[in-house]
């Protein structure tokens, strides 16, 4: 039976323990076996490490490249100086070391240096982009657009903003994910100021052409900003491509460490500034650099930027793969948003007449989800699948695949002869349920 060692560098565990969690779970296998041998050369030996459930949530986040911890480690011990200190070596090498770290970020995007604003991450940036860029363009107008299929870390700020007294219009998007450009041309009025609509979607990996909408909201004088959390580092993004003003990324979706994240602001956008504090990141998001975390950051960026072509051709063969087995070996398995326009490592299906929480349970030898883990505490059905359309039943139905750099074509076999079982079972046990149309709720 197959399984892996977990993302590389998770931490040891007492080995009576680790063995414990090994059996519980019948975690012996060829691909552990295999994986001893070949071995990443980047990670922890296999005997250090702890045998846990094959990783398939990579949009929940990744685990932290060893090229990127190595690259990390310096800045916590030798090299630990406060990157604003201006009057020792210890500031002067830290300073540099974040200056490197801006320019691969702005580097894989094609940005300017000066236009990376550290954060702690993409909420940060969704938050400073949203509230900053309203604040800053009050005199204009109070009135904002975006996607019902959002993240909640742009949904929850656009709240805040309708409880000051901002009016947001939120549009559904297609059955397919897309958005409707001419809908949102529509929607814009004369005293819209912002448009915020994501690059590529954290549940249903859907890419939106923000190229285009950054075009529709350049001619009508609207700043863009987009959420780009899912999309750095795995597609190619080009600022003077794609006409946004606000772009927020994250390290730890790329194999970075997490609590560190970034905002492109391209020059002269109106921004006000949400945390005052030093000065740092010229006003607009004071705080001490969390130095190590930005090194990790750009060592991550700089690896997809010499890799992604290659990585992403590889993940999506074997996406693919995924789904043209599940789909040869079960009935009534749809795919949820467009397949076409979507990111390498996304599959979100629907298993009809199966509860995807159940479906779950059967499998604790994977790790799986079945939406946002930003979400995951939420009894609600994913928001993102009910504004596709999906009936309450049909969304509870659906099961979110994350592939990334470090997934294999045997863990995916594995995983596919899994899920096909544990679905079948599920269904046997309640045939009435599966595959009934009638069983729709909303
Ligand atoms: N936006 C999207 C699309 C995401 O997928 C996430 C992470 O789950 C976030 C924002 C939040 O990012 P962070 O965890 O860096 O705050």
């Amino acid at each position: 039976m197959p399984t892996a060692t977990n993302p590389r560098n998770a931490p040891v565990i007492h080995r009576a323990r680790a063995n414990s969690i090994h059996i519980i779970l019948g975690l012996d296998s060829p691909i552990a076996r295999n994986r001893a041998r070949t071995g990443n050369r980047l990670q922890t030996p296999l005997t250090d490490c702890v045998k846990t459930p094959l990783y398939f949530d990579y949009h929940a986040t990744t685990p932290v490249d060893r090229r990127v911890l190595e690259a990390m480690l310096p800045y916590f011990t030798q090299h630990f100086g406060n990157a604003a200190s201006r009057s020792h070596c210890y500031g002067w090498t830290a300073e540099k070391a974040v200056e490197r770290a801006r320019a691969c970020i702005a580097g894989l995007v094609g940005a300017a240096p000066r236009e990376i604003v550290f954060t702690s991450g993409a909420t940060e940036s969704n938050n400073l982009a949203l509230k900053g860029a309203v604040e800053a363009c009050r005199s204009r107008g109070n009135h904002v657009v975006t996607m019902a299929t959002e993240h909640r870390a742009v949904l929850d700020p656009i709240r805040h903003l309708q409880r000051i007294g901002v009016k947001a219009t939120v549009l559904a998007p297609r059955p397919d994910g897309l958005i409707d450009l001419e809908e949102f041309r529509r929607a814009i009025r004369p005293e819209t100021v912002l448009v915020s609509m994501m690059y590529a979607n954290n549940e249903i990996g859907v890419i939106q052409p923000v190229r285009e909408i950054g075009e529709i909201c350049r001619e009508m004088g609207v700043l863009f900003h987009t959420d780009a959390a899912q999309a750095f580092g795995k597609v190619a993004i080009d600022v003077a491509d794609c006409p946004a003003g606000l772009m927020s990324f994250t390290a730890h979706k790329i194999y970075g460490p997490k609590g560190v994240g970034a905002l492109y602001v391209r020059a002269r956008t109106p921004l006000a500034q949400q945390i005052d504090g030093g000065g740092h990141e010229g006003g607009l998001r004071s705080g001490t650099l969390n130095v190590p975390g930005i090194v990790g950051f750009g060592e991550a960026a700089a690896i997809c930027a010499a890799e992604m072509e290659t990585e992403t051709a590889r993940i999506g063969r074997l996406r693919d793969h995924l789904y043209a087995r599940l789909e040869e070996s079960l009935e009534g398995v749809r795919v949820n948003g467009s397949l076409e326009h979507r990111l390498a490592g996304n599959l979100n299906l629907s298993f009809a007449g199966v509860d995807a929480d159940a479906l779950l349970t059967m499998l604790p030898d994977i790790a799986l989800s079945t939406g946002s883990a930003c979400s995951s505490a939420s009894p609600e059905p994913s928001h993102v699948l009910r504004a596709l359309g999906l009936t309450a039943q049909e969304a509870r139905s659906s099961v979110r695949f994350g592939l990334g750099r470090f997934t294999t074509e045997e863990e995916v076999d594995y995983v596919a002869r899994r899920v096909a079982e544990a679905v079948g079972k599920l269904r046997k046990a309640a045939p009435a349920r599966a595959l009934s149309p009638a069983a729709r709720t909303t």
